[in-house]
């Protein structure tokens, strides 16, 4: 069993989009382990963006993230990495396959609905991020 790190990002919680974005989750057998809102702050996203800091979008990813709060959550089942990013779609909503999440709620290539871990590296460090030991039900 694979755990992964989800987080519904500004845009999308703000157009109350997370009830339909955790149901498509849950109806491929994604079970939630974890779930909170909180504001992302600076800090907290040099900590979670830390592969994307010299990247020259780095500066507009930490203004829209740190814009209002997110959802992050914490789900897991078989091939869970794979399969939330196979249904979150590419990063670019104009390039996402037709039926994906960033297809259909997603603004832009910054303002792109979902963030979801793409290692089992990368899911262990993120989750350790946002959740306590305590906060996670395995
Ligand atoms: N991003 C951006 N401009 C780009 C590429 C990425 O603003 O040219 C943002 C976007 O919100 C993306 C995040 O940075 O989700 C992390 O980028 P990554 O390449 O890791 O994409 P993801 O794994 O989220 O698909
Ligand atoms: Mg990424």
């Amino acid at each position: 069993m694979e755990s992964t790190l989800v987080l519904i990002k500004p845009d999308a919680f703000g157009k109350n989009y997370t009830g339909e974005i955790i149901k498509r989750y849950e109806a491929n057998d994604l079970k939630l382990q974890a779930l909170k809102l909180l504001k992302m702050t600076p800090e907290l996203a040099s900590k979670h963006y830390v592969d994307h800091i010299e990247k020259p979008f780095y500066p507009s990813l930490v203004e829209f993230m740190t814009s209002g709060p997110i959802v992050a959550m914490v789900l897991a089942g078989e091939n869970a990495i794979g399969k939330v990013r196979a249904l979150n779609g590419a990063t670019n909503p104009e390039k996402a396959e037709a039926g994906t999440i960033r297809a259909d709620f997603a603004e832009s290539v910054t303002c792109n609905a979902v963030h979801a871990s793409d290692s089992k590296e990368n899911a262990a460090r993120e989750i350790d991020i946002f959740f306590d030991k305590t906060e996670v039900f395995a």
